[in-house]
């Protein structure tokens, strides 16, 4: 933190060394604190707290709106992670994406605030369980992640955390895949990364190869659009949410690491989560060709795209 610290001191008082070529006042990438006005908070996930700021440089009201989110302080170090996830979002460029805005570096003991655009109906989750959404418009958003998710793998990344809380909603007829803190490069001629560190992890939504090996892939990231498929469909109802409906199954509905190995179990056994209520014969198959037990056989989000331009017809 110290030495983020002393960069930025350094980066600010000596602009020609700075990696930007303008100066950091006309750079549209760097906030400035004192002009950052906090409207309200927007939701926090296991990581990071997203605020709604004014950012109102003329200091007249008429400032657009952005949201920043800032990694909660653990032991007051800020991981190396948090870097790497502003840094991916900030190379990243496509219609089903958040766009990234800029950073601010003033916060002092709070580190880096990564500034992005601010999605007025917040995450899938929370909007689909106001809204009555119909099963055309389900698909219509299932279909822009996949699409999201396409771009994402041309540039080799696996996401490793899509779920409904991860996806943000701009309007009735537009989502956008949010939140690349867990996201991974996936260097060219590998085809999966195997995760060493173990915080808390979605373990609901991830493929059997990654509970049983940590490996992840793209066809992983498949697995976990099956399972974000399956909670838009159940409109993000609580009672039909993944972690409910498998311990549902469990014989005992275990905690912790146990878990994990019931989960195995249960998977390895073939079971999957329910059909939602409403959900078209076609959308239960692709779901479930997406939890196939063998990575290669799931689909990509190439063909899922093509299958619901077609359902949707
Ligand atoms: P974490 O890494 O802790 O999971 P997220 O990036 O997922 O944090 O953000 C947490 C929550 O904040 C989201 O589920 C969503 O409700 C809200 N949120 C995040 N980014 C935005 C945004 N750009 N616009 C509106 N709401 C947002
Ligand atoms: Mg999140």
């Amino acid at each position: 933190r110290t030495v983020l610290r002393e960069l930025t001191e350094i980066m600010i008082t000596n602009p020609d060394i700075s990696p930007s070529e303008a100066l950091p006042d006309t750079d549209p990438s760097v906030f400035h604190k004192r002009y950052l006005k906090k409207m309200r908070d927007l939701g926090e996930g296991n990581f990071g707290m997203v605020t709604l700021y004014q950012y109102d440089p003329a200091n007249d009201g008429t400032g657009e709106l952005v949201a920043g989110k800032v990694l909660k302080q653990e032991n007051g170090l800020i991981p190396e992670g948090w870097m790497k996830e502003i840094e991916i979002l900030r190379s990243l460029y496509h219609s089903n994406i958040v766009k990234y805005k800029g950073c601010c570096t003033e916060l002092g003991g709070q580190g880096v605030q990564l500034i992005m655009e601010y999605l007025p109906l917040g995450s899938l989750r929370d909007y689909l369980s106001k809204r009555k959404l119909v099963v055309p418009q389900c698909l219509m958003f299932a279909q822009q992640i996949c699409q999201g998710m396409e771009y994402l793998q041309t540039k080799r990344y696996i996401h490793r955390d899509l779920a409904a809380r991860n996806v943000l909603v701009e309007n009735d007829n537009l989502v956008k895949i949010g939140d690349f803190g867990l996201t991974k490069y996936i260097p060219e001629g590998d085809n999966y990364y195997r995760v060493r560190e173990d915080g808390v992890s979605p373990v609901y939504w991830y493929a059997i190869e990654c509970l049983k090996e940590s490996k992840f892939s793209f066809s992983s990231d498949i697995w976990s659009f099956g399972v974000t498929l399956y909670e838009i469909l159940t409109r993000c109802e609580t009672r039909q949410s993944p972690p409910v409906k498998f311990n549902d199954m469990m014989e005992k509905g275990g905690t912790g690491q146990m878990t994990v190995i019931e989960l195995i179990k249960l998977l390895d056994r073939q079971l999957r989560l329910p059909c939602p209520k409403d959900c078209p014969h076609e959308v239960r198959m692709l779901m479930e060709q997406c939890w196939a037990a063998e990575p290669t056989q799931r689909p990509s989000f190439g063909s899922l795209i093509e299958k619901f331009e077609a359902i949707r017809q």
